[in-house]
């Protein structure tokens, strides 16, 4: 009997588990992602901080698929999907599909502010991570040879908005730059122009963990001379004046938007299968509302069946991986006509780290702060990163950048000149 024919794409954290549990499997797969590499997203900001060059965190996709005779690789951008044909669009040339798998991902959402999308930084690519290194490092280049004080000041604003823990782990690895980098680079620059802001809308940080450790985290990052901004909206954007919701003004050229992400994904969904936050509606088996053989996993999926997540579940790599590993089962069980499993999240736990030997740690109700949960989160990191070289990399650039105060990578291999 012919092998049926599955179209995965994504080669994220749900494309590349359902790859592994693939392998040698009786189903013909065919994985498309617009990059050749998976990226390890919760170290973007390493890279655009300098602590670690994009290789470390990048992971070559042919690698995984490389020997696998039932599984194979296009680089390709897929532009839209034919439900009713089995077609996927691509850039390179259309594929017919038996079952099709939607492992998209994210992008930054701006919420419709037009100002922010063209001036905020974002941090959810590779290119994007090397593109605020450049900023981070230009805007340094600048203020040496800037004189008038207000300018320097504006020059040396660094603004994060958003509390999660994209944007206390960027504020807290920008902040480690201005206490061992500037002072060592850039002794012309007095420090204490320099400013970073975490701006935050509800009334308190990292609004997923425990009250001890958004407390916690808050005091790491005033130690590192974070300036913590809660219940603060920002309106606005002008490209060097950030206008909050009371009506002031910050004066930067450097805002990184942390403050939210929306599923993305190619045309062809109806609009009813599409819900809040772009994420594709699906039901416990990860199937697409409607539809029999696409499914949708990951960022870009929202499954709502739990009364746990009545807003779909948390988009986290977790979430995606474990989706990943049981839609493959769910899958064999519907080729073979036999039963599907409902999906359930088995929360491990939650972490982030706020600069040098410092972290917030909780899980299975065990709360750690400090050192012990750092020690914790980088054990945890070097583990869950794909391939022993990327493993040994990091492990190497950390040790070196924990004993030397530096980050390593302050190079601008290609500057920065926005958005277009
Ligand atoms: C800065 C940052 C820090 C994070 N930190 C953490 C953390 O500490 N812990 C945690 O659990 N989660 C973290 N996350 C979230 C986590 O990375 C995501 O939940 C996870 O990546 C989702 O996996 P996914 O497979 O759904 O999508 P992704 O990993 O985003 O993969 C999507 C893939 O689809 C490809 N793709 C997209 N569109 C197309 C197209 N049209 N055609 C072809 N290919 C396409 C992309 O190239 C990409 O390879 C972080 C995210 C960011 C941005």
């Amino acid at each position: 009997m012919k092998s049926p024919h599955l179209i995965i794409i994504g080669g994220g954290f749900a494309g590349i588990e359902m790859l592994k549990q693939l392998n040698g499997l009786p189903i013909k797969v065919t994985l498309l992602d617009k990059n050749n590499y998976h990226t390890f997203q919760p170290l973007l900001y390493q890279i655009a901080s300098g602590g670690l060059g994009p290789d470390a965190i990048a992971y070559p996709l042919r690698k995984i698929v490389g020997r696998i005779p039932n599984i194979a690789f296009r680089m390709a951008e897929v532009k839209s999907i034919d439900t009713n044909q089995n077609i996927v669009t691509t850039d390179i040339g259309d594929f017919t599909y038996d079952y099709l798998c939607i492992a998209t991902g994210s992008v930054t959402n701006f919420f419709g502010n037009k100002n922010l999308q063209e001036f905020a930084m974002e941090l959810k690519s590779i290119p994007q991570a090397l593109d605020l290194r450049s900023k981070i490092l230009q805007e340094f280049e600048k203020a040496v040879s800037q004189t008038e004080s207000g300018q320097i000041e504006q020059t040396l604003n660094f603004v994060v908005v958003g509390g999660g823990p994209t944007g206390v782990e960027t504020a807290g690895a920008i902040a480690e730059i201005k206490n061992n980098v500037l002072p060592s680079d850039y002794s012309e620059i007095n420090k204490n122009f320099m400013k970073i802001h975490l701006i935050e809308a509800s009334d308190r940080i990292l609004a997923a963990m425990s009250e001890i450790s958004s407390e916690k985290a808050t005091e790491f990052l005033k130690n590192l001379g974070v300036e913590v901004h809660l219940k603060t909206q920002v309106k606005d954007f002008t490209g060097t004046e950030l206008l909050l919701g009371d009506g002031s003004i910050i004066k930067t050229e450097t805002v990184i938007w942390a403050a939210g992400v929306k599923g993305e994904f190619p045309q062809g969904i109806e609009s009813n299968s599409i819900g809040r936050g772009n994420r594709i509606l699906v039901d416990e088996i990860s199937k697409i509302k409607g539809l029999n053989n696409v499914f949708a996993l990951g960022d870009v999926a929202m499954m709502t069946h739990e009364e746990k997540y009545p807003n779909g579940h948390p988009m986290v790599a977790p979430v995606a991986v474990q989706q990943a590993n049981l839609l493959v089962k769910n899958l064999q069980a519907i080729i073979n006509g036999k039963e599907t499993k409902a999906f359930s999240y088995f929360d491990k736990g939650s972490m982030a780290t706020v600069g040098r030997h410092r972290a917030v740690f909780e899980s299975f109700g065990i709360k750690m702060q400090g050192i012990i949960a750092w020690l914790g989160w980088m054990f945890l990191h070097l583990m869950l990163l794909v391939g022993f070289r990327n493993r040994l990399v990091v492990f190497v650039n950390w040790l070196w950048n924990y004993v030397s105060y530096q980050r390593a990578i302050r190079i601008i291999t290609r500057p920065y000149k926005g958005k277009n």
